[in-house]
């Protein structure tokens, strides 16, 4: 039975106080409420330290919004994956497409990032998605087909164990605007066979589909009943432990 993964991506958003107090909210809430879904939060780097301390001893796990692929060196500004694995980061997020998009990252940077992630014995989540123009081009499988070659070819064949991918459509992200479930579920089943042909069928479903875009307390039970959504990765609405939280009880219904 796969254990759904729902995961809060905070951006560039919280100082470490604000940080501290989101933190101990969702962990304080989901005491209250226990749940099967495993949750992960993504703060800002600098806020990595203090959300780690506020979850110790709890079953939230802390996650990075991005790194580098080399482990040191001359690279201004970077962070590299044994720094996050340092301070208890369990999960990196990488290729989400503001990534991908503002800062120009190809997905040969974030095959190197991948395997720099899951040496460290962190787990990668691994975003892939199309544009709106992409997909009015009826573009979206080959798109997504292309990031995914690009990305896991060149791998060991075993990294899959250590990876989970969202399907993050990008005019879905911040938008306010969902996938629709038949949407969702068409492209979450070409990652599906896409895993099974490259990888065999026991890896490759064993891996967990994540969808994010625009993902809320009111769409989630829709989306989180779609067969292959294995979790959501959630932007805005992980910035408020409430919301953020019934979002992840959508897999508890299920
Ligand atoms: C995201 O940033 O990964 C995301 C899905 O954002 P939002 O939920 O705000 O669309």
């Amino acid at each position: 039975m796969t254990v759904p993964l729902v995961v809060g991506n905070w951006k560039m958003n919280g100082k470490q106080a604000e940080s501290a107090v989101l933190a101990r909210a969702i962990v304080s809430q989901l005491e209250t409420k226990p749940s099967n879904v495993e949750i992960a939060i993504a703060p800002p780097f600098t806020a990595l330290p203090v959300v780690g301390m506020e979850l110790r001893n709890s079953p939230v796990k802390l996650a990075a919004q991005n790194c580098h692929w080399e482990p040191s060196g001359a690279f201004t500004g970077e962070v590299s994956a044994p720094m996050l694995s340092e301070i208890g980061c369990q999960y990196v997020i990488l290729g989400h497409s503001e990534r991908r998009h503002i800062f120009h990252e190809r997905d040969e940077m974030i095959a190197r990032k991948i395997s720099s992630v899951t040496a460290q014995s962190m787990r990668a989540i691994l975003c892939v998605g199309e544009t709106l123009d992409q997909r009015h081009g009826d573009k979206t499988v080959e798109i997504v087909t292309a990031q995914l070659d690009n990305a896991l070819k060149g791998l060991a064949k075993g990294v899959i164990a250590d990876l989970e991918i969202a399907y993050e459509p990008v005019w879905a992200i911040g938008t306010g605007q969902h996938a629709t479930p038949e949407q969702v579920s068409q492209v979450h089943e070409c990652i599906r066979e896409y895993l099974r042909t490259g990888f065999g069928a026991v890896s490759g479903n064993a891996v967990r589909l994540l969808y994010g875009g625009s993902v809320k307390p009111e769409n989630a039970e829709s989306l989180a009943k779609i067969d292959q959504v294995n979790g959501f990765l959630v932007g805005g609405a992980s910035l408020q432990a409430e919301p953020f939280l019934a979002i992840a009880d959508a897999f508890n219904e299920n």
